[in-house]
């Protein structure tokens, strides 16, 4: 095949075609129960969907996720959309998104979140969306970053633009050659790098992850953004783990 005939092959392609592409990796059937009897863009059944153990976090100011922050970020809101717990419906959809290579499940997901944040008006005067950040290296491997397609979601259903290049992680090991593998890799969990204050000078913006347990990382990331002028920060999760 020459180039020519190549590019008529690509060119038509318009990305719902490209979505019904990603079909053949990943079958139209509902991540929850199997059925076929879902919407176009959809990755759970209405059934499965409603049988999502929602937080309802985002309608309250002080909850169970704003707690775990108060005292050691200050932080405007937070909320996840999710309670976490094995073998349930919510860890079949993260396990998709990171392990499987299943963006569209992200994509859902975060559209689901858009719908809660949308709900309450304490979340209107958000301006951003912010990603955390992962490690370059797991990033490539995977092919995306889930917190990314989350905002990615979020955003179809908000319209708040989402800033990708504003904050890094660093990866760099540095002079930490006298540490033992775990101790660096501790180390490196929480440092990020913020690249471009500018970009969200005066911004309250929200900080987007998959799931919070400790919220050590979130926390660390949360403390890296505020450093830019006039920074207002708020949180949101997918899931949010029971201790
Ligand atoms: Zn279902």
């Amino acid at each position: 095949m020459n180039i020519i005939e190549l590019k008529i092959l690509i060119i038509p392609l318009n990305p719902d075609l490209l979505f019904d592409f990603s079909h053949l990796f990943f079958p139209h059937i509902c991540v929850g129960c199997g059925t076929d009897v879902l919407g176009m863009k959809a990755v759970l059944c209405i059934k499965c969907v409603n049988r999502l153990p929602v937080t309802n976090f985002h309608l309250y100011a002080e909850n169970q996720v704003e707690k775990i922050f108060r005292g050691r970020l200050p932080i405007s809101q937070a909320t996840s959309l999710c309670y976490f717990s094995k073998d349930s419906l919510i860890q079949r959809l993260l396990h998709q998104l990171k392990y499987k290579g299943n963006k569209e499940v992200g994509y859902f997901a975060g559209r689901l979140m858009g719908i809660a944040i949308r709900q309450s008006e304490t979340y209107d005067s958000v301006d951003a969306l912010i990603p955390l950040p992962l490690f370059a290296s797991r990033e490539k491997k995977r092919g995306y970053n889930q917190a990314a397609v989350l905002c990615d979601g979020i955003s179809a259903i908000t319209g708040v633009p989402v800033l990708k290049n504003v904050i890094s992680r660093l990866t760099s090991t540095e002079t930490q050659t006298h540490k033992n593998r775990i101790e660096r890799w501790l180390n490196m969990e929480g440092r990020f790098e913020l690249r471009d204050p500018e970009a969200i000078k005066n911004k309250h913006v929200l900080l987007v992850d998959d799931v919070l347990t400790t919220g050590a990382t979130l926390e660390a990331c949360g403390h890296e953004l505020l450093q830019a002028e006039n920074t207002t920060v708020s949180i949101a999760t997918l899931a949010y783990t029971v201790k």
